[in-house]
């Protein structure tokens, strides 16, 4: 186990920022979550600790040794990637095996970390078989199995799981949470799929654009996007954006008035006349049965039942450009084009600024 820090670290492709100004510190044993949209400079960064790409600027240190002249193998570093290369002409064994025979570990101690690895990703009943006998998902296990065996310092993980259907996904997900639960190696894991990011981040760093817009707990990240672009990004179905005009502690969409709770009034006063975009979660807009103060029209557009709920794409009556995710009761299940009456908690609400969109404080 051991910390990875980066300092002011910048990558520069000819003339291409592919990162720039990324410093933060992975604390020894912690999972931490690189996420993104596709380009935003993820999978840089992740090679530039794993010593199979360099700096521009900027320092890395593992263990607090700066290892920015290390090439890859002398990083005690494992890297597991979307497209897993797996030795086709060894057995399960022999694959898992093979980092710690290349470190020259003695025949006992390979065979009986081998054992132990296969036991926790539920390999021990293929350990004979060779890879082209296997499926995708448990190909992917022996390709995490053969980095976890060597028990490097700091185990790197880019999209390990984008090439798994939905319900392997699903498992090899929480086989992974287990394991790192089990060995506690500081990892550092690549996606741009939000609810691997959610499940299995002890820290969430968003990042667009090859700058990074947010570091932060799941639940902070959730509750507490640092702006238009995290809180977008992070939540399924997205959060909702409301564009309004503040004035006098109201919010004026098209054709209503809302009234802005205290809380958002401190931080709008010097936003007035001005629009800002409300954020609002979907599970903080309730459907009601009738128009009233405080709510909403909208227009059911499209109806995704889901069993225990139902999500809703619906759109201002009043202004079709403003859509809207509402996640609703299993049980209600509105035709497209029926109007209902919304009423969103804007005591939950966060305020954007339109223009920068940071959130206003
Ligand atoms: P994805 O999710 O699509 O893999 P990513 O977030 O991992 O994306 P990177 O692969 O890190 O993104 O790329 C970041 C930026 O750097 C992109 O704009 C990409 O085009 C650019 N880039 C990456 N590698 C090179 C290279 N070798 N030469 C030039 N530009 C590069």
């Amino acid at each position: 186990m051991a910390k990875v820090r980066l300092h002011q670290i910048a990558r520069r492709f000819s003339a291409v920022a592919a990162v720039e100004n990324i410093s933060f510190e992975v604390p020894d044993g912690e999972f931490w979550v690189l996420v993104g949209p596709s380009g935003c400079g993820k999978s840089t960064i992740l090679r530039m600790v794993a010593g199979l790409d360099f700096p521009t600027s900027g320092e890395i240190y593992i263990a607090d040794q700066n290892v920015n002249d290390r090439p890859a193998r002398d990083r005690d570093v494992a890297m597991v990637f979307q497209n897993y290369a797996l030795y086709p002409h060894m057995t399960v064994a022999e694959n898992l095996a093979f980092g710690l025979k290349m470190r020259r570990v003695e025949a006992a101690k390979v065979q009986q970390r081998v054992a132990t690895v296969a036991e926790a990703l539920e390999l021990s009943h293929l350990l004979a078989r060779k890879p082209k006998q296997l499926s995708g998902g448990q190909q992917q296990r022996v390709a995490l199995g053969r980095a976890i065996a060597r028990q490097p310092q700091v185990f790197l993980l880019d999209e390990p799981l984008s090439n798994l259907d939905a319900q392997l996904r699903d498992d090899t997900r929480v086989e992974l949470k287990r394991l790192h639960q089990q060995v506690g190696i500081t990892t550092l894991y690549v996606t741009h799929d939000q609810t691997e990011a959610m499940t299995l981040a002890d820290r969430i760093v968003v990042l667009s654009q090859g700058r990074i817009q947010q570091i932060g707990t799941p639940q902070q990240i959730y509750q507490t996007p640092a702006n238009r672009m995290v809180a977008t990004f992070l939540g399924n179905p997205a959060m909702n954006l409301l564009h309004a005009t503040y004035q006098n502690g109201m919010f004026h969409l098209k054709d209503r008035s809302i009234p802005c709770p205290p809380r958002l009034q401190t931080a709008l006063n010097s936003t007035q006349n001005q629009t800002v975009d409300i954020g609002i979660r979907p599970e903080f807009i309730q459907v009601e049965p009738d128009l009233s103060e405080g709510t909403l029209s909208v227009t059911v557009e499209v109806v995704e039942p889901l069993g225990r709920e139902t999500l809703i794409r619906a759109f201002l009556t009043s202004e079709p450009s403003q859509t809207l995710n509402l996640v609703t009761q299993g049980n209600l299940s509105p035709a497209p084009g029926e109007r209902l009456a919304i009423r969103p908690d804007l005591e939950q609400a966060i305020a954007f600024d339109t223009r920068t969109g940071d959130r206003l404080l």
